[in-house]
């Protein structure tokens, strides 16, 4: 199915382009061990292509005879590699020109530059890994909280796949149960399945679907940070939260727009959560211009984040135009955070806020602070998670879904289950048309079945080494 150019070995840095102490680069492909071994001379005569797998010999690499690095060479024979094939890891020291120079020898030596996600490519196509479990991989390595980093090993274990698996070998059960009743009528001790039994079946499989896919809002947001807008009128102490949250935060080394001040987005851990405070620079315009578009920003940032921060100051009374923008901003999940509470003696909301939206609302949505003392980010992290991640979505071990083609296939085999639940009237041979394209959905989700293009689409996405 696959156009394949997997007689070409690869090369390519593996570790981040840039300075570091040591740097790994990784050849794979049916010539990675001759190629390296053209280049590279053991400290004590070893040939690499005699050496066990995956055990690292020390010696030199060299370009024409003259030495460009000491370096120590992993060597791992297909199909016992990452990619499945004959791997060769050359741990060089770190500067980006001795490993430019190592790359170009091994080029010289017969090898060609890998593209971009071409290693995890490989990794797919020698059945290595799943399509899901090639894109924890790209997780892994773009996941910035600790949370993201969970959510993303747990896909790369596989629980995903296996889950989902088992899903799909269910419903095939069903389907060969019904065939072999329909092929073979005259054997009459096969065991009947009933219509019953098959809409059971259907049912059970929609229900762990819909299971799955109740996942999908947790795992975006992890994947790629909760969008947040913290609005509220002048004053109230909205800049001041967000430098309080960037100052606590685990500091995230970050190459996206987000580090310098008049940017859209700034993106922070809370608490392991990733967030991304949307329109910051919105945040820090001078008042006058913020109390102009202040209603119109909300309902605009309301639309467009997953999570609204409505700021109000305990020091003052709440104004009426507050009132308006929380009657705005309840239409979406929100919390109230009631900043400098070292100006108010309890800290408790405001009468008309309680009024208008209820003790039990207000118990779930209130967060006490006091962005000049620091106080209140664990409280706002506590809610946080309650809202978006509750009951064991964080520490469990359980699958999520976190990309948006597993949640489509996902959404199609639902489809397709509920027509078989719709039409019970139906001859049971039309029935396994609708079991069967859930099969087909559930290998989509599990990227068994994905067409060429978009697993070249899904790949080019990963960047160069990987
Ligand atoms: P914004 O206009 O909503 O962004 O508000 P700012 O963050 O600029 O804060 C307005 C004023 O309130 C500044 O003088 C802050 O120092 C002060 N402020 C902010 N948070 C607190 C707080 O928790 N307690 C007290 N006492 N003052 C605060």
């Amino acid at each position: 199915m696959y156009q394949d150019v997997q007689e070409r070995t690869i090369v390519a840095l593996s570790t981040p382009v840039g300075t570091g102490g040591i740097a790994v680069i990784r050849l794979s492909g049916p010539e990675a061990i001759r190629i390296a071994q053209k280049a590279f001379v053991s400290a004590r005569g070893k040939r690499l292509d005699q050496v066990p797998s995956h055990r690292a010999v020390f010696g030199q690499m060299q370009d024409q005879g003259e030495v460009i690095d000491e370096v120590l060479v992993l060597v791992m024979r297909g199909p016992h590699s990452f990619t499945g094939e004959d791997t060769v890891e050359i741990n060089c020291h770190g500067g980006m020109y001795i490993c430019q120079r190592i790359i170009e020898a091994l080029i010289a030596c017969g090898a060609s530059m890998a593209e971009p996600g071409e290693f995890s490519k490989r990794a797919f196509l020698n059945g290595r890994m799943d399509l899901s479990e090639a894109e924890a991989v790209m997780d892994m390595i773009s996941a910035q909280t600790a949370y993201s980093l969970k959510a993303a090993v747990n896909q790369l274990s596989g629980g995903f796949s296996r889950k989902v698996e088992a899903l799909r070998q269910q419903l095939i059960d069903t389907i060969v149960a019904i065939e072999v009743n329909i092929d073979y009528p005259e054997y009459e001790d096969l065991p009947e399945i009933t219509d019953d039994s098959i809409i059971q079946n259907c049912r059970q499989v929609l229900d762990q679907i819909d299971e799955l896919l109740a996942t999908a809002e947790s795992g975006r947001m992890l994947k790629q940070g909760v969008k947040v807008a913290i609005v509220g009128q002048p004053n109230v102490g909205k800049s001041s939260l967000l430098n309080l949250l960037l100052r606590e935060q685990r500091a995230i080394v970050t190459d996206v727009a987000g580090t310098t001040r008049d940017v859209l987005e700034e993106r922070l851990d809370l608490g392991g959560i990733p967030l991304r405070i949307m329109d910051t620079a919105g945040i820090r315009k001078t008042d006058d211009i913020v109390e102009k578009i202040g209603v119109e920003r909300a309902l605009e940032a309301a639309k467009e984040s997953d999570l609204v921060l409505l700021v109000l100051d305990a020091g003052r009374a709440v104004t009426p135009e507050e009132l308006e923008l929380l009657e705005l901003v309840r239409k979406r999940p929100y919390l109230l955070v009631l900043n400098k509470t070292d100006l108010s003696e309890n800290g408790v909301a405001p009468e008309p806020v309680t009024q208008l939206i209820g003790e039990p609302e207000l118990e779930r949505v209130l967060v006490s602070m006091s962005a000049k003392q620091e106080t209140g980010v664990a409280e706002l992290t506590d809610k946080v998670k309650e809202l978006f991640f509750a009951g064991d979505v964080l520490t469990s071990d359980k699958p999520l879904v976190t990309n948006l083609r597993q949640k489509e296939a996902l959404l199609r085999a639902r489809q397709a289950l509920q027509m078989v639940l719709a039409s019970q009237q139906r001859e049971q041979d039309l029935l396994v048309i609708d079991i069967r394209q859930a099969c087909d959905a559930l290998s989509d989700a599990q990227g068994r079945s994905t067409q060429e293009d978009v697993v070249n689409e899904i790949f080019s996405r990963f960047c160069l080494g990987k």
